[in-house]
This record gives structure tokens, C-alpha cells and sequence, in this order.
């Protein structure tokens, strides 16, 4: 596969030029069509293997095709993952494309000021990057809305549960039962891709 393959247009292409990748991994081969397609994906993956912009450059198309259909607050997609150093680096990438369109993006994680986080949310971001526990806390008290939300990523989501959100996301059996039970709760007829 080639970048040609993903019929992504112009302005991603010349940011992904930019970045002097020459071809996709193997994860990104096999993970972005179907993300394309609207597919629910379950992806194995390790960190160095490019699966960050795997989910983030199909995000960016369906973010553009979602905004013309429904105006509206709150983000479209919702990135949560364990810690405030990859909440960082997913937001960086997720500004890096997404600036080509236009779209903001915001970066809530705990340890992080409250504060400046809820004004930056307010201000309207069409991607959020978030850890669960802080993600939880602007909702409840009403920083930000879900209401809008079509794509929605769990990355490392082996770590969450290691590190007890998987609590907080109302699990409560081992780790490889919770992995799935999530998966049969929440993701519809995923496609399982195993690399
Ligand atoms: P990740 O697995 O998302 O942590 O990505 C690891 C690194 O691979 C990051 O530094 C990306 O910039 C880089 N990367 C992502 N996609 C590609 C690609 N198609 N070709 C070369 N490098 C890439």
C-alpha cells in the first residue's frame, strides 16, 4: 500500500510530505481503510509502529465530513489515553495534521490546571486528547459537552487498566476479561488487527 491508496486529499498529503514519511506501516496499511470505512477497530500495536497517525489522519477526515453535516459545541473526537506525556504527544500530532484544516485541538490530562484547561475548552476544540479521570471532571462540571462525539480512540488502553481506570470505566473482572467485555460493549462488530 501506498499513501496514494488512503484517497487522502491535497492538503494532508502535503503535510504527510512534510513529515518525510515515504510509505505507510503496516498498521497504518491495515488500520486506516477500515477507520475510513467507519469500521469499529480493535488495533494491536506497539509504540514506534505509526499507529498514532493511523487513527489520527482517518479522525481528520471524518471530523471534516462530520462539521458540514452538524454545527454544534463540543468536540467530534475524543482520544483518551493513560498519562499526561502521550496526551501531549497525541495532541502535538493531532495539531501537526490538523492544523492543515483548521481544526484545534485540546490536550486535558490531570496535573494539569484545571483552569486553563476549562477556558481552552471553551473556547471550542474539535479534538480533545484526554486522560479519563480529567476528561470526567470538565464534563461534570460542564467545561466541555460529549453530546457531538462520532470517533472516539482508546489508545494504550492495556495501560488504563493496568493503572485502574479500568475501575472507572465500570469494569471490574481481569485484565484480558475487561479488554474484551469492552470491546463487546462498546465497539460494533470490530474487525480485530493484529500485527
Ligand atoms: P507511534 O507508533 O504513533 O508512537 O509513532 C512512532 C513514530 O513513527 C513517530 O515519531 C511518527 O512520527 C513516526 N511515523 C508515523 N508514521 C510514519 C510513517 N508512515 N513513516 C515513517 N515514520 C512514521
Amino acid at each position: 500500500t501506498s499513501f496514494a491508496h488512503f484517497g487522502f486529499d491535497e492538503q494532508l498529503m502535503h503535510q504527510i510530505r512534510k513529515s518525510e514519511y515515504t510509505q505507510p506501516t503496516p498498521i497504518q496499511c491495515q488500520g486506516v481503510p477500515i477507520a475510513l470505512g467507519g469500521r469499529d477497530m480493535i488495533g494491536i500495536a506497539k509504540t514506534g509502529s505509526g499507529k498514532t497517525a493511523a487513527f489520527i489522519w482517518p479522525m481528520l477526515v471524518h471530523i471534516m465530513d462530520q462539521k458540514e453535516l452538524e454545527q454544534g459545541e463540543g468536540p467530534i473526537a475524543v482520544i483518551v489515553c493513560p498519562t499526561r506525556e502521550l496526551c501531549q504527544q497525541i495532541h502535538s500530532e493531532c495539531k501537526r495534521f490538523g492544523k492543515v484544516y483548521g481544526l484545534r485541538s485540546v490536550a486535558v490530562y490531570g496535573g494539569g490546571s484545571m483552569w486553563e484547561q476549562a477556558k481552552a475548552l471553551q473556547e471550542g476544540a474539535e479534538i480533545v486528547v484526554c486522560t479519563p479521570g480529567r476528561l470526567i471532571d470538565h464534563v461534570k462540571k460542564k467545561a466541555t459537552s460529549l453530546q457531538r462525539v462520532t470517533y472516539l480512540v482508546f489508545d494504550e488502553a492495556d495501560r488504563m487498566f493496568d493503572m485502574g481506570f479500568g475501575t472507572s470505566l465500570l469494569f471490574s473482572a481481569t485484565f484480558r476479561k475487561k479488554i474484551e467485555k469492552l470491546a463487546r460493549d462498546i465497539l460494533v462488530d470490530p474487525i480485530r488487527v493484529v500485527q
